[in-house]
C-alpha cells in the first residue's frame, strides 16, 4: 500500500506577529467552535479518498493549533484514528506556541496519540521576541518544553528564527546555545523575510526597524552550523537540523514526492497528480457542505484551485524540493518516477555547478555543498525546464 501524509490546518492566533503573512487571525470562540465542526467533517467526508494509503504522518499546524480547546485536538485524532489507516509508526506532529502549551493540553494530546511538538520559540531574547510581536517570553517556553517532557515527549521541535531587527550575531549565538544545552532533538532555523502586507514592511519602509548587516547574516548561518554541528544535530534539509532518527518524516515526504491530503483553510493537497488549494476565505470554507462532497458532480467547486501536474511540472517539482535535502537527488529513484536519466537531462548544469563547487555527488546522489545551499534559489531555477 502507497503511504499518505495528512495536513490539518488551525488558523487561529491570540494576535498577528510582526512578520507573519500565513493565513491566520484572531477570532472568538463562537467561530473557532464553527470552524472545527467543519473541519471535523472534511477530515471524515474526504476519507474515502485515501483509501488504498496508508497514513505515514499527520501534521496539525496553524495558525496555533495550541490557542483552541484541547477536545478539538482530541477529536480530530479520534476523527482520523477512525477513518483512516494509520502506519503502527505514524508520526503525529502538532504546533504549539509556548504560552498556550499548558500541561493539561500536553497530557490530551500525548494521550491522544500525538508523539512530535513543535514549538514556536523563535528567540530566546524578551526584547526581540517583543520586537517580533510575540506574546510570549522566554521563560514561558522553559515551563512549556519541561512539562512536553514530564508528560513524556521525546521528539521536540525548536522553531527559531534570525535576521531579526536588531539582533547581533552574539544574542542570535546566545539564543541558539541556550536552546541546545536542553537537549532538543531537532531545530528549524529560519532567516526572516520581511514579507508583503506584514506589520514590519511597512515599519521598514517607515525606517522604524533596521535589519541585520548581510555580514552579521553570514556570521549568524556560521554559528547554527558550528554549534549544531558541535551538538550533532544534521543539517538534513536547508533551515532543518536533527539528531539521527529525529529526522521530521512529514517534512522529509513533503520534499520527497510523497503525496498528502490538506484539511481546513487555505491547505493545500498532492494527490495522484493534482495539486488542489482549499478555500482561502474563512466564509467560503464555511458554506462548504462536505456531507456531499462524495456524490458532487463538481468536487473542483470545493476548492480554490485545482491544477493537473504534467511531467514537466512534476519533473520540476521534484527537483525544486529535492534539492533542498543534504542528501539531494537520487538518479535511481528519478529513473523509476521518470523512466528519463537524470545525468543526461541535467548535463550541462550538473558540469557548470560541479565545477563551481556547489553541486557534488556522491554514490547515486547529486547534493548541493553547504555553499550551494545557500544559493539554493538560484540553481534551482537554472534546473527548471520550461515548457
Ligand atoms: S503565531 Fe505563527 S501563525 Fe500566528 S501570527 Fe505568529 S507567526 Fe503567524
Amino acid at each position: 500500500m502507497s503511504i499518505l501524509e495528512l495536513y490539518i490546518h488551525i488558523p487561529f492566533c491570540e494576535k498577528k506577529c510582526n512578520y507573519c503573512d500565513f493565513v491566520s487571525f484572531h477570532t472568538n470562540y463562537e467561530v473557532i467552535d464553527k470552524y472545527m465542526n467543519k473541519l471535523l467533517t472534511e477530515i471524515e467526508h474526504k476519507a474515502y479518498l485515501a483509501k488504498n494509503y496508508i497514513i505515514s504522518s499527520i501534521y496539525i499546524g496553524g495558525g496555533t493549533p495550541s490557542l483552541v480547546d484541547k477536545k478539538y485536538i482530541s477529536f480530530i485524532m479520534d476523527s482520523i484514528k477512525n477513518y483512516y489507516k494509520l502506519d503502527e509508526n505514524v508520526e503525529v506532529t502538532i504546533e504549539g506556541n509556548p504560552n498556550s502549551l499548558t500541561n493539561e493540553k500536553l497530557i490530551t494530546y500525548y494521550e491522544s496519540g500525538i508523539n512530535r511538538l513543535s514549538i514556536g520559540l523563535q528567540s530566546a531574547n524578551d526584547e526581540e521576541l517583543k520586537v517580533l510581536g510575540r506574546i510570549h517570553t522566554y521563560n514561558d517556553f522553559l515551563t512549556a518544553y519541561n512539562s512536553a517532557i514530564h508528560v513524556g515527549f521525546k521528539n521536540i521541535n525548536v522553531d527559531l528564527i534570525n535576521g531579526i531587527p536588531n539582533q547581533t550575531p552574539n544574542s542570535y549565538k546566545k539564543t541558539i546555545r541556550q536552546v541546545l544545552m536542553l537537549n532538543v532533538k531537532h531545530l528549524s532555523v529560519y532567516n526572516l523575510i520581511i514579507e508583503n502586507g506584514t506589520p514590519f514592511k511597512t515599519m521598514l519602509a517607515e525606517n522604524k526597524i533596521t535589519l541585520p548587516l548581510e555580514s552579521d547574516m553570514l556570521k549568524m548561518d556560521e554559528i547554527t552550523k558550528e554549534l549544531t554541528d558541535y551538538h550533532r544535530l544534521n543539517r538534513y534539509e536547508i533551515s532543518n537540523y536533527g539528531k539521527v532518527g529525529f529526522e521530521c518524516r512529514h517534512n522529509l515526504g513533503y520534499w520527497s514526492d510523497v503525496p498528502y491530503l490538506g484539511f481546513g483553510l487555505n491547505s493545500s493537497s498532492y494527490f495522484e497528480k493534482k495539486r488542489y488549494k482549499n478555500k482561502v476565505k474563512l466564509q467560503d470554507y464555511m458554506n462548504l457542505n462536505f456531507e456531499k462532497y462524495l456524490y458532487s458532480d463538481n468536487q473542483e467547486s470545493y476548492y480554490d484551485e485545482v491544477k493537473i501536474i504534467d511531467e514537466i511540472d512534476h519533473m520540476n517539482e521534484y527537483i525544486m524540493l529535492g534539492f533542498r535535502k543534504t542528501s539531494g537527488i537520487n538518479i535511481d529513484d528519478f529513473k523509476e518516477r521518470f523512466n528519463k536519466d537524470f545525468e543526461e537531462i541535467y548535463a550541462a548544469n550538473i558540469k557548470y555547478y560541479q565545477s563551481l563547487l556547489l553541486l557534488c555527488k556522491k554514490d547515486k546522489n547529486y547534493f548541493l555543498s553547504e555553499k550551494g545551499l545557500d544559493v539554493s534559489n538560484s540553481i534551482l531555477s537554472d534546473f527548471m525546464i520550461s515548457k
